[in-house]
């Protein structure tokens, strides 16, 4: 790795304490969720916004590597300091004001996506995106990774939320994309050009959200089917009667005999191991209250079992089967290919064949589960890293599920983004042209190249790297 220990230097001169060169900290700072290792040179911990103007106009005199890093949730090795140099951590950064009249949230980049739910929740307002990391992951991780979650089917991901944003161009220039007003229109949006742009094109500082009422009621409902194809139809036959669920989320077969092992109880008495559809509708109470005959008649034709949760209690032990079933999946295997892909839903039973082809010719467990209301599924190929024939068909396995996703009408990402995980599908999404005009614009912004190098564009394959035998707070014990 390159030595920039002169501009580390000149860098600990201009920021003393906030700079951190210790082994351990530099150490803690060198991966993410990804647990692949680059040592950076040092750490930036900035105490108010200006600083990362300074950090970034030393690091383009010196032409040093920057890597942003929230917390470090991303399981695309995003945040991992691939080139090695500074990694700035914004955790000190996490200042969260609600405008409760106008409905707006404004933030720092550092706070913490669940503090921003509950200060709006506290003043009867409402942010919906809920990345289940959000009890870690910051708000700027978000804006730079375009989180979604499981509300994303009936009112959208992060960028559906982000009003403005200001921060540092990677020359360390300071700028601001849009004030705290609902309208803006007033040249051209490069607001949505830093969304998802992954720490590549600038760095966040603060953001102003948008908020929305806090739904009155809410209504949990668990369904039943006989195998995969049928659940999928089903949600296609609920959004064609025009109902949109706040939540709709299906678990395959392995993915519920995952969650039967992790819980010890079966989702169903009697049905154990059938798909399901986990759905809870948000609104008005009597909103609510005339969307109930409608769901169950659904559930009564659609489903082979399905049961209502009746107080908030009841919702939540349903709920735990979904949570529970992620972390399960590591007795199929000792290693996880974890795709977030997208599928349109006119293709939603073809999607579904092509997985049991897919766990058939591979021979191996790849529980899959996810957002049906905007078809982002995460596929979960798993394989034991020590047995080299396994991890081969896994490797084959990701690539076919990309080529089909993408013949499909879909995306090799929903909500994870590119990072270096999915730099070998690059270009699988998208034509040269289009590799080439993201390129430019990288290019125009970043001239010296400096903010999060060697990611998106470089294909590496993450697969092939030693992971760190570490455990994270937000890890399934
Ligand atoms: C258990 C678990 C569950 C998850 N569930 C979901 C989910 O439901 N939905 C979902 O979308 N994701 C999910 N994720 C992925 C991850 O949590 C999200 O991508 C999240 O947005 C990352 O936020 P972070 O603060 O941890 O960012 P980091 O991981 O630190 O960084 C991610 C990327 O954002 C950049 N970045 C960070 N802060 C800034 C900034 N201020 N300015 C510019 N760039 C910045 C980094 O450089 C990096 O490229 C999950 C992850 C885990 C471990």
């Amino acid at each position: 790795m390159k030595s920039f220990a002169s501009a580390t230097t000149a860098l600990k001169r201009s920021l003393g304490a906030r700079v951190d060169l210790s082994r351990e900290g530099c150490w803690a700072a060198s991966f993410d969720s990804s647990k692949i290792s680059f040592l950076p040179e040092a750490v930036i911990t900035p105490r108010d916004e200006q600083e990362i103007g300074v950090v970034l106009t030393l690091a383009n005199k010196h032409r040093v590597p920057v890597t942003v890093r929230g917390r470090g949730t991303t399981l695309m090795g995003s945040a991992a300091p691939v080139r090695g140099g500074w990694v700035i951590d914004m955790l000190r950064l996490k200042k969260v004001r609600i405008d409760a009249d106008a409905g707006m949230a404004h933030v720092q980049a550092g706070a913490k996506t669940a503090d921003i739910q509950r200060a709006a929740e506290k003043q009867g307002w409402f942010y919906p995106p809920d990345p289940s990391s959000k009890e870690f992951c910051t708000i700027g991780g978000n804006i730079a990774c375009n989180a979604g979650g499981m509300h994303g089917g009936k009112y959208g991901v992060t960028r559906d939320f982000v009003i403005a944003l200001r921060g540092f161009l990677p020359t360390g220039e300071y700028v601001e994309w849009g004030t705290a007003t609902k309208k803006f229109s007033a040249g051209f949006n490069l607001r949505d050009l830093w969304i998802g742009s992954e720490g590549m094109l600038g760095i966040v500082t603060g953001a102003v959200l948008k908020l929305i009422p806090q739904p009155a009621a809410r209504w949990t409902l668990l369904t039943a089917y006989a195998d995969e194809v049928t659940a999928l139809q089903a949600a296609r036959t609920l959004f064609r009667a025009r109902v949109q669920p706040a939540i709709c989320e299906f678990l395959d077969r392995e993915s519920v005999l995952c969650a039967e092992r992790a819980t010890g109880k079966t989702v169903f008495p009697g049905q154990s191991g059938n798909a399901v559809i986990l759905l809870e509708f948000a609104g008005g109470v009597s909103e609510m209250e005339e969307l109930k005959p409608t769901v169950l008649a659904w559930a009564q034709a659609n489903a082979v079992a399905h049961r209502e949760a009746h107080s908030r209690e009841e919702a939540e032990a349903l709920w735990v089967v979904r949570r529970k079933c992620s972390g399960a999946m590591f007795e199929l295997g000792d290693a996880k290919l974890n795709e977030d892909i997208v599928v349109p839903m006119r293709n939603y039973e073809k999607f579904a064949r092509f997985v049991a082809r897919l766990k058939r010719s591979s021979k191996l467990h790849i529980p899959t589960f996810g957002h049906l209301a905007d078809g982002n599924l995460h596929v979960n190929i798993m394989y034991h890293r020590a047995d080299a024939a396994e991890t081969k068909r896994a490797e084959a396995a990701v690539q076919k599920l990309m080529e089909t996703v993408v013949a499909l009408g879909g995306a090799i990402s929903g909500e994870h983004g590119i990072g270096l995980a999915k730099t070998p599908f690059l270009r699988i999404q998208h034509r040269p042209a289009q590799v080439k005009a993201m390129q430019a614009v990288k290019r125009a912004l970043d001239p010296k190249g400096i903010c999060n190098p060697g990611k998106m564009f470089e294909v590496v394959c993450i697969w092939k790297f030693t992971k760190l035998q570490v455990q994270l707070p937000w890890d399934h014990k």
